[in-house]
């Protein structure tokens, strides 16, 4: 490394940030109004993420990245959460629940000039019930006279409460830190992986498309396990189900099975949902409904999966409604919309007659062994040194930037550091990612690849 111009000590450091695996989780909860989303947006440091919501808007995007004092993980922002039919104990208690059970890490936010009401108190239960760390943020604490407004805030119970504006700043450092404190180095989820637990698959889709008929069709075929499993955590809304000789866990299949219709807020709900089953598993089943046109939201779904560093499998349901010309266009349709994740198994199946079923569980292996594939640095050097020699990145300015040497940092999805002499072109980063997958394979996989580039 030394003679390519990279000093060791920046390609070890390089090497370790790409390799990090899968985040930690911390969930925003509260009641409406509170200061959600103005504390996300200071969280993750950027205005344009989080817009303010017209009612009625679809918004699809609940997670996002966010960097402290040098560590990384992922916020869930419940702020476009609407109160609903069911009321709005309910609703709040329903948008806490599915973020609480994502989550590593809970701030729960106040609004300390207000005060704690019934509300902010049924959320407490929850918090205390699902025994996560908690963060108490008394917001709109927007100066030294609003301190004793916090201090009221003990009485929930939840330990310190961190005086906060979130509108102007004040206190966020500190009750970051906090947070610091409670959020896990690496997220619980990689524990069960590590321990050797059943591998983790979100059955994932928009309304309809078939979810809780294919879940009633593998569990009912099948056999459920029952019995605890020897170092697993089970949680009640997972569903431990042996397929094809092998355990999984369907996680938060109680999402999938309590039908809960919501007027307003509907799609925000779904999305929620999808983001928690996604934080939670390895494998991601995208459930497609082949009898209608692939739509924004089957696309979006897709797209969480992948941005979420999941392994993925589509799965086209409803095959026993398809006539030849419905193939015809659906063949069409997957190119030009799902063109982008043409590296994932692709299962076509119908819940109703079970058809295909049996394919399933060897396109969730295919993925998963992706998703796990590791290149050794010789052969992966190897490889680059005929790519670039062979097809040089085009010259810039009188200067050819070139690849010099790359290694694998991580799996779960393959992370990928490429050392540069130069700037590397957005074309030739597609190019170098099309080309590994041709030469290794990735099948079901999303990779990253990052670019360092010598001083
Ligand atoms: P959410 O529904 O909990 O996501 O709440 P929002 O983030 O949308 O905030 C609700 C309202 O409270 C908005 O008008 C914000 O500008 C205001 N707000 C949020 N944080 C603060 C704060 O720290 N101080 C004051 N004074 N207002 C705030
Ligand atoms: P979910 O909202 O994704 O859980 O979807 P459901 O499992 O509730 O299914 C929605 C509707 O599609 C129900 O009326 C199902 O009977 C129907 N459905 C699900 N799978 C199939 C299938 O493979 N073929 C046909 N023809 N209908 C299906």
């Amino acid at each position: 490394a030394a003679e390519e111009g990279f000093d060791i000590e920046d390609v070890e450091g390089a090497i370790e940030a790409a390799g990090h695996g899968p985040l930690p989780v911390l969930a925003v909860v509260g009641r409406p109004n509170v200061g959600k989303s103005t504390l996300v947006n200071r969280i993750i440091g950027r205005r344009e993420a989080v817009v303010e919501d017209k009612p009625g808007v679809t918004r699809d995007r609940v997670t996002y990245e966010a960097e402290w004092a040098g560590r990384r993980f992922k916020v869930v922002d419940t702020g476009g959460w609407e109160q609903d039919v069911l009321g709005i104990d309910a609703s709040v208690a329903a948008q806490a629940e599915y973020a609480i059970e994502a989550a590593d890490a809970v701030v729960f936010v106040v609004d300390a000039k207000v005060g704690a009401t019934d509300t902010d108190e049924a959320v407490v239960r929850l918090l205390r019930k699902a025994g996560k760390p908690v963060v108490l943020c008394a917001n709109k604490v927007d100066g030294p006279s609003g301190e004793a407004d916090a201090a009221y805030l003990w009485n929930l119970g939840l330990g310190e409460p961190h005086p906060v504006s979130a509108l102007h700043g004040r206190g966020t450092g500190d009750m970051l830190d906090a947070v610091l404190e409670a959020l896990p180095e690496a997220p619980e989820q990689t524990f069960g992986t590590a321990l050797g637990g059943p591998r983790r698959i979100a059955l994932i889709g928009r309304p309809n498309v078939g979810k809780s008929s294919l879940l009633n069709k593998v569990a009912g075929e099948e056999r459920v396990v029952v019995n605890e499993l020897a170092g697993t955590t089970r949680d009640p809304v997972d569903e431990i189900i042996e397929l094809g000789g092998v355990t999984w866990k369907f996680v938060d299949t109680a999402g999938i099975r309590k039908r809960v219709h919501l007027q307003q807020g509907a799609d925000y709900y779904a999305s929620l949902r999808t983001a928690a089953a996604v934080e939670k598993a390895e494998v991601a089943v995208v459930l497609i409904d082949a009898s209608e046109n692939i739509s924004v939201q089957d696309q979006r779904i897709v797209t969480m999966a992948v941005e979420a560093g999941r392994a993925l499998v589509i799965a086209y349901n409803k095959w026993d409604t398809l006539d030849e010309e419905r193939r015809y266009y659906l063949e069409r349709e997957i190119e030009t919309e799902l063109g982008q994740v043409a590296w994932a198994p692709r299962v076509n199946v119908s819940a109703r007659t079970g058809r295909h079923m049996e394919k399933l569980v060897p396109a969730i292996e295919t993925a998963l062994a992706g998703w796990e594939t590791r290149v050794p640095t010789g052969r992966l050097n190897a490889f680059l040194g005929e790519l670039v020699a062979a097809h040089p990145h085009p010259v810039r300015g009188g200067k050819q930037p070139r690849i010099l040497f790359g290694t694998q940092a991580g799996t779960k999805p393959p992370r990928f550091v490429l050392f540069a002499s130069g700037f590397i072109e957005a074309g030739y980063r597609r190019f170098i990612e099309r080309r590994l997958r041709e030469e290794f394979g990735f099948e079901g996989t999303p990779i990253h690849i990052s670019v360092r580039v010598r001083e």
